[in-house]
């Protein structure tokens, strides 16, 4: 791979997988290149996310924290920058091209003067660069829309405050030792008035200068007082007087929140991580709960449809005679599905469809999500191979156009969008019309078998527009995703008719209100808010979280599962505050709380962790949390404060269920 490729697929697949949304910033990083920034023998490494040596014992920084930083700055196009620190010129480099003007200190003189040099060669011509003390700031130019320092010091250095315009932010990392500190965010709202908040650990080289450590770091005294985010008051006393503990899962008083949820037709609870057993577990609790005493009609998952409708099949009895050629959930993430808590819980589903035959057609199972394309066109095809053989050939046809892409659809989307292969827009288009238009045929026992094919034509249609916008950018995708799974569980609600009640699981980020998140501010929305807008107080949405423990997840894509120690969560997170409770399992009531202060007093955003079906401890606070208002979020929370890893399936477990169970080993 050249430099370009790589530059390419560190910004596709590390930093926006990471948490960088701001496309100004991804478009920065992808056009300065790094590797002109290294020496020689340095260059063969430019694209790992990883700080380098750039000589005078100092280094350029992970290309993570470049964008995090500029992220946090929130630049405008006509904005002036200060950077303090400026290295090699890389940061000055990816800011200058998001900004109008870039202003850069740093205090070797062998850096600065090489930096200079580069960036004039290469053109970047709005960067101007200085030797000197940055801690003092360059006050002929000041004052600046944005000043970020690129070394940790003790406090924030006031000529810096001082050179901020009002509005204007400034990003550094504080730390009482030299070599460890949070990264802070200072905004200035008017002549002496700052707000100030904590984005995370960090570990930066030291800032050293007149505001900064002394050169002498063996005396590591700092020269200025250290400023911090107020910590919380007496929060946590008043959340232990607030939570309503449990100490069994499965022995949990469940009464309170039934009656909370009185009847709302859709109670959606989320999950903070895709491998943790406690929240399966209580999760399947409320549900059974839900069945029993408030006639709920079917469970959607966020999981593929096709798998899903296995299960489907399964617990109402319906075991079809064709059987399917493949396993249920039975590709990356398998862990997310196919573990015994789940499977536990759909034999208590089959079990209590038998008993209750007189209920009609059972209470149902199913899956929401889109990434089964090609299963899903097989789905289809099956189907039109039953009722309508002739149709299956015209779908066959049609449905080649992917067939190139069988192996990664993914790039099936650059493809198009580059413009070097056609689209198959049309044709999937035109397979979901023909399938929305046709009735129940004669053979096909009470439609469901159309409406399933249905179901899978609509998820290719929507899988193949998923792709091609997957380069256009996050936010897209994710709201066309989350629209598709909204959509596929209005489509659910209609097909049960009249007042259909829905137990919806999926992530605590699919679930939660988006509006109440960072995601909102950025454009995005989610199958919560969606719920929320159509459905109102019919909705009740519930979120789990942990402090530590271990958790069932994969280090990249496609990797494979491992059991992670889940770190305690960071001091300025909602998780934190719960921990400090003292408490180790509760339900807490947010919208119907009755200490309304309280809510009020945690609707104040705060951090929040997010895992999902990859942990990056190493990465912590850029991968896993993000900011949020809790109350506006969730209507409760549901905390477990040490948690497991979900109990994957063994080959032995699965050999044990012979076909048709959903998830038996079926031979090939
Ligand atoms: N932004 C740089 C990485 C910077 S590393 C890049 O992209 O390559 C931090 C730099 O800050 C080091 O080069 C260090 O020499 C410099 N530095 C530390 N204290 C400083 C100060 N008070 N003024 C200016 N530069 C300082």
């Amino acid at each position: 791979m050249n430099f370009d490729q790589q530059r390419e697929r560190l910004v596709e697949n590390e930093l926006r997988i990471l948490g960088i949304r701001d496309e100004s910033v991804l478009r920065a990083m992808r056009t300065v290149p790094r590797e002109e920034f290294l020496s020689e023998e340095m260059q063969e490494f430019a694209y790992r996310n990883a700080p380098l040596p750039i000589g005078s014992g100092q280094t350029i920084s992970q290309p993570l924290i470049v964008a995090h930083m500029a992220e946090a700055l929130e630049l405008e196009p006509r904005d002036r920058v200060l950077e303090i620190g400026a290295g090699s010129g890389y940061a000055a480099a990816v800011l200058s091209r998001i900004a109008k003007q870039v202003f850069t200190i740093e205090r070797h003189r062998e850096l600065a003067d090489t930096a200079s040099e580069r960036l004039k060669r290469l053109g970047y011509a709005n960067v101007q660069v200085r030797c000197g003390d940055g801690t003092r700031g360059w006050p002929e130019e000041a004052p600046f829309d944005a000043i970020v320092v690129a070394a940790g010091g003790p406090g924030i250095p006031k000529a810096l405050l001082d050179q901020l315009c009002v509005g204007g932010r400034l990003v550094i990392p504080v730390g009482e030792v030299p070599d460890s500190q949070q990264l802070v965010r200072a905004i200035r709202r008017g002549d002496d008035e700052f707000e100030y908040e904590e984005l995370g650990a960090v570990r930066f080289v030291p800032l050293i200068g007149e505001a900064g450590w002394e050169a002498d770091l063996e005396n590591q005294r700092p020269n200025v007082p250290r400023r911090t985010a107020k910590p919380a008051q007496n929060l946590p006393v008043q959340l232990r007087e607030a939570a309503e503990p449990f100490s069994s899962i499965e022995n949990a008083d469940l009464r309170p929140l039934m009656e909370r949820i009185g009847d709302a037709r859709l109670v959606l609870i989320g999950e903070a991580s895709h491998g943790t057993s406690e929240f399966y577990r209580i999760r399947a609790e409320i549900t059974k709960a839900l069945i029993q005493q408030k006639n709920f009609d079917f469970v959607a998952i966020e999981a593929d449809w096709p798998d899903a409708y296995r299960i489907h099949d399964f617990v109402t009895h319906k075991e079809r005679s064709e059987p399917h050629d493949w396993e249920a959930f039975s590709r990356f993430p398998t862990w997310m599905w196919r573990n015994q808590e789940v499977l536990d819980f759909i034999h208590w589903l089959r079990d209590f469809n038998l008993q209750h035959r007189r209920r009609g057609r059972g209470v149902g199972f199913y899956g929401l999500d889109l990434y089964s394309l090609f299963t899903s066109v097989d789905c289809v095809l099956n189907y039109l191979d039953r009722v309508d053989p002739q149709a299956a050939s015209v779908a066959r046809v049609r449905y080649g156009c992917l067939t190139p892409w069988e192996g990664d659809p993914a790039t099936y989307g650059r493809a198009t969008l580059t413009g070097r292969y056609r689209s198959c827009e049309g044709e999937v288009v035109r397979m979901l019309e023909d399938l929305s238009k046709r009735r129940v045929a004669a053979s096909v026992h009470d439609g469901e078998d159309l409406f399933d094919a249905q179901l899978n034509a609509r998820l290719v249609a929507d899988a193949e527009q998923y792709y091609r916008i997957m380069y256009y950018g996050s936010d897209e995708s994710w709201n066309h995703r989350d629209t598709h799974m909204f959509d596929t569980l209005r489509l659910l609600l209609g097909r049960y008719g009249g007042r259909a009640k829905a137990v919806v699981w999926e992530h605590n980020s699919h679930l939660g209100n988006a509006a109440a998140t960072q995601f909102g501010k950025h454009g995005q929305h989610n199958v919560g808010q969606l719920c929320r807008q159509a459905f109102g107080a019919d909705v009740y949405a519930i979120g789990q979280g942990t402090d530590h423990g271990t958790v069932a997840a994969a280090s990249v894509w496609e990797g494979p599962m491992e059991t992670k120690q889940v770190r305690p969560a960071l001091t300025d997170s909602y998780e934190r505050l719960m921990h400090l409770t003292e408490l180790d399992a509760f339900f807490l009531p947010l919208t119907k709380a009755r200490n309304t202060q309280l809510t009020s007093a945690l609707a104040q955003r705060r951090l929040e962790r997010a895992v999902g079906v990859i942990y990056r401890p190493e990465t912590e606070r850029l991968s896993h949390y993000f900011d949020a208002s809790l109350p506006n979020q969730f209507d409760e929370w549901i905390w477990f404060d040490a948690t497991t890893a979900v109990h994957p399936l063994t080959t032995e477990q699965l050999a044990a269920h012979e076909a048709p169970h959903p998830f038996a080993i079926i031979d090939e």
